[in-house]
């Protein structure tokens, strides 16, 4: 696919901006180039536009190489920039199976592109039929979330893969919660598919959600159409080095995964015996979608309480269910405890 052919054309044509630090790489030790305090405060220097050591840790865990990689503050940041780089406001679309996250289509919104959506199967499921039936030759993006937020499900393998190779234009795949899952997700085929972008993010697992560190990986000219739109300093020189610090810890974030699953499981395997729940819905991410008798009411008294969880009872397929993230044993405890008192 002719990625070039899907850019629009005032980005494919832009000039971008040239920091201090982009016109200069190598050694020196008196910097007079960013109007920078000479003063150290720890944060007195720009940070690195390019986040190269930060990639470089990145490309490593993940098996990608640097120039497939793009950072953002927050996957929020590469959304909105995904939308920025390929659809031409009023003229092209956006397709969103639903229910889902809802930053794709707040993000379409703001930037005035028209979205599609296409409602899942009652499993939360893609539903191929109709999914392809609401691409056009306008369609740019199709955003497909992996687990799914908030059903908690992994999509269908096949299926994407079936979008993947049939849309002509690009799909994104979400999978903030793929550590979550046994799966290995849709990386391992960045290099057989030019049209695939994967975001991932340090927001779940890795217990880095205050830091905003997203992470987007895709074919390099992709990525070096994001790395021209984004503003040159996005990710601040704290944020790298917490990030590149925080990375070294792998056996640390596999074990609170570990922990968070079991607690997820047992979470299920409590919930469902309660009288006021219908329904815990399987989960491969690290919250639980849960139906439950009088949902809006027991939200309340859970409120009540001091316990907040996500009422998902308005949301398309998602009636009287609440969406209940996986807490430590205490406060799952509590949870439960409550719950069993409605
Ligand atoms: C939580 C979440 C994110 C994370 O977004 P950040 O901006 O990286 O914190 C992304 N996608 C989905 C589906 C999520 O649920």
């Amino acid at each position: 696919m002719d990625i070039t052919k899907l850019v629009r054309s005032n980005i494919l044509e832009l000039k971008p901006y040239s920091s201090a630090r982009d016109e200069f790489s190598g050694g020196a030790s008196i910097f007079l180039d960013a109007n920078e305090s000479p003063y150290p405060t720890q944060y007195n220097r720009y940070p690195d536009p390019h986040q190269r050591k930060l990639k470089q840790r990145i490309g490593q865990l993940k098996k990608v190489n640097e120039n497939q990689i793009f950072l953002g503050n927050g996957s929020d940041e590469a959304i909105d920039l995904l939308i920025r780089a390929f659809c031409e406001p009023g003229q092209d679309e956006i397709v969103i199976p639903q229910p889902t996250y809802g930053m794709y289509s707040v993000s379409a919104s703001i930037n005035n592109v028209i979205t599609r959506a296409v409602t899942l199967t009652s499993d939360f499921d893609i539903d191929i039929h109709k999914t392809l039936a609401a691409l056009s030759s306008n369609t740019k993006l199709l955003f497909l979330c992996s687990p799914n937020n908030p059903s908690g499900n992994l999509l269908n393998y096949e299926k994407v893969i079936e979008l993947i190779e049939k849309i002509d234009g690009l799909v994104v795949i979400d999978e903030a919660y793929i550590d979550f899952t046994s799966s290995s997700g849709f990386v391992p085929l960045l290099n057989k598919y030019t049209n695939l972008v994967i975001l991932q993010t340090l927001s779940k697992a890795w217990g880095l959600a205050g830091l905003r560190l997203g992470m987007c990986f895709a074919n390099v000219e992709i990525i070096s159409i994001l790395n021209k739109i984004k503003p040159p300093y996005n990710i601040s020189v704290a944020s790298q080095l917490i990030a590149e610090e925080r990375l070294n810890d792998e056996e640390g974030k596999d074990s609170r995964v570990r922990e968070i699953i079991n607690q997820r499981d047992r979470l299920a395997s409590e919930l469902i015996k309660l009288k006021s729940v219908e329904r815990v819905f399987p989960s491969d991410a690290n919250f639980l979608l849960v139906r439950i008798k009088n949902a809006k009411e027991a939200y309340i008294t859970l409120l009540e309480r001091g316990i907040v969880v996500r009422d998902r009872s308005t949301v398309l397929l998602c009636d009287d269910c609440l969406r209940i993230s996986v807490g430590t044993p205490v406060e799952n405890q509590k949870l439960l405890k409550e719950l069993s008192q409605l």
